[in-house]
């Protein structure tokens, strides 16, 4: 007897979505897949690459992804994260060398990563961490220095102009890269479009949803262009809205996602408009963040690789804003506070006066506030070579927490009801580098028998050939997942 396909309704079109729509379509052939996306364009959101700062995260540069205590650097975090990006390349792989996806320009690129660092203690932390991270197979290209001429010689536009009257610092990793997530998330949906029992449906933006008693989701869903509104049935759903998934998971009205809020936390960069300038820095150079500060507003600066031209960028300067979308409503973030979270709300913000008065800081700053921070990292930088852009939203987790009433978190977190119907991606770090990692974590709740099957197992391998095995405990493994990568995705892959 022919059983009914299964209808799965994946709300957003960012790298999150496509890459759950590309999983899903190819664990389960026959399902329904339907996208649903307000905006008129795919992907024009946080994962756009003028939203977001296109780092490949893989924990090379980022210092906060090792915490330092007592003398003693934790790099647990930085291999796990560092695992992911290797899991996530190895899928984009697979989709390049089946032709799935297809650019006339890279979507991923060389740019090496570095972190620079000065001060004594600073000084010191670097080299513990690096002893620490280079024994690892997955950090062990990693390149440690202290001489001015050579780090010069890397980055002459952080070093020309130094006042070098304290230790300074520097470690650098040549695989690291630049990912127009964009632009992959783009060419995955044009391909899910081809694909039979697939549909795309811009300009939709998704208003409600209603369990039936069959188990079933209604979903409400307005056409914004001919203004009519729907009612659509799915036996799966998941949110990947972005900033836009609290509103939805509190529509959804699951036990699950009771006491969950979010603060938004907007970003902005300065852009170098001097070609001479951006033509002399090639790197994505990361420091410290300033006390008291959130880590997603570690200084960076940063060469990009937008649709085939080089820019320059330092930042972010993070803001706030109640939208919880950059094309959202000012009335995102008070419609979101409803009696479930309104304490864990209150609660996370008495806790977090450090981060309030860093944003306030930030909001006030003058153009010559922030040029100012940039001349810390750029001595030489003139004020009329850089422009200020606005980049995406994130929206921070606040959880209910029995002790301390509610906390904020930096991460993402995967919200599922409990009979596996619907699935919800909160957070926003580390983010798209981690989205493969982070969907089969969707995919391991929302289908935890099949997922145990010899024929999910099988076709999970295909895409991503370490899948069940772990990277960062098998070194051949490691290396040579990396290797094959570095050559389907034409990444230079060696030390320069
Ligand atoms: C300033 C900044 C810098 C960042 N830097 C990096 C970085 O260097 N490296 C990295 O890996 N990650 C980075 N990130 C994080 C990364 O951008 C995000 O984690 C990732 O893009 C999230 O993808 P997504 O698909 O969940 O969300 P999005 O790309 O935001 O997509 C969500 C989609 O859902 C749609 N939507 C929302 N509400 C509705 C609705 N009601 N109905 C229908 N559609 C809806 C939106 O229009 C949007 O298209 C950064 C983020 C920011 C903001």
């Amino acid at each position: 007897m022919n059983k009914t396909p299964r209808n799965i309704v994946l709300i957003g079109t960012g790298i999150m979505c496509a890459t759950l729509g590309i999983l899903l379509r190819k664990l389960i052939p026959s399902a329904n897949i339907s996208f649903y996306e307000r905006l008129d364009k795919v992907s024009a959101e946080s994962s756009d690459a003028w939203n977001n700062a296109g780092t490949g995260h893989s924990a090379f540069c980022e210092l906060n992804y090792t915490s330092y205590d007592d003398g003693k650097v934790d790099i647990s975090k930085a291999l796990e994260i560092a695992n992911s990006f290797e899991i996530s390349k190895q899928l984009w792989a697979y989709l390049k060398e089946q032709g799935c996806i297809s650019f006339d320009i890279p979507f991923i690129n060389d740019i090496p990563h570095m972190s620079f660092v000065w001060g004594d203690d600073n000084v010191d932390f670097l080299k513990k961490r690096y002893l620490a991270m280079r024994c690892a197979p997955i950090f062990q290209d990693m390149i440690y220095s202290t001489d001015r001429n050579q780090i010069k010689d890397w980055v002459p536009l952080i070093m020309e102009g130094r006042v070098l009257d304290t230790p300074f610092a520097a470690t650098k990793m040549d695989i690291g890269t630049d990912v127009n997530f964009g632009m992959l998330a783009r060419g995955m949906i044009a391909y899910l479009e081809k694909c039979e029992n697939v549909a795309v449906h811009l300009g939709h933006n998704v208003t409600d949803f209603t369990k039936q008693a069959d188990g079933r989701w209604k979903i409400d869903i307005k056409d914004l262009a001919t203004e009519e509104e729907k009612e659509v049935i799915a036996d799966t759903v998941f949110i990947g809205a972005g900033g836009g998934t609290l509103p939805l998971l509190e529509k959804s009205e699951i036990e699950e996602a009771q006491g969950y809020g979010g603060f938004p936390v907007s970003g902005h960069f300065l852009r170098c408009t001097n070609e001479n300038v951006v033509k002399r820095h090639n790197a994505k150079v990361y420091g410290k963040a300033a006390v008291g500060s959130p880590p997603m507003s570690v200084p960076h600066l940063d060469t990009r690789m937008i649709e085939g031209q080089q820019s320059l960028f330092f930042g972010p300067y993070a803001g706030f804003s109640t939208k919880f979308l950059k094309n959202g409503s000012y009335m995102d973030l008070p419609l979101s506070i409803e009696m479930h979270n309104i304490w864990p709300i209150l609660a996370a913000g008495m806790r977090n006066v450090d981060l309030t008065k860093y944003l306030i800081k930030q909001v006030v700053q003058s153009s010559e506030d922030r040029f100012k921070e940039l001349l810390v990292y750029y001595p030489n930088a003139k004020i009329d070579d850089w422009e200020l852009t606005t980049a995406g939203q994130r929206v921070q987790i606040i959880k209910e927490d029995k002790d301390q009433g509610g906390v904020l978190q930096f991460g993402t977190e995967i919200v599922c009801a409990a009979d596996k119907s619907l699935a919800a991606l909160l957070g926003a770090s580390p983010g798209a580098s981690t989205s493969v990692s982070i969907m089969l974590e969707v995919i391991h709740k929302m289908f935890p028998d099949e997922i145990k099957s010899k024929k999910w197992r099988q076709t999970l391998q295909t895409m991503i050939p370490s899948y069940g095995a772990s990277l960062l405990e098998n070194c051949e493994l490691c290396l040579a997942t990396r290797e094959r990568t570095t050559a389907i995705l034409n990444l230079a892959g060696t030390q320069k």
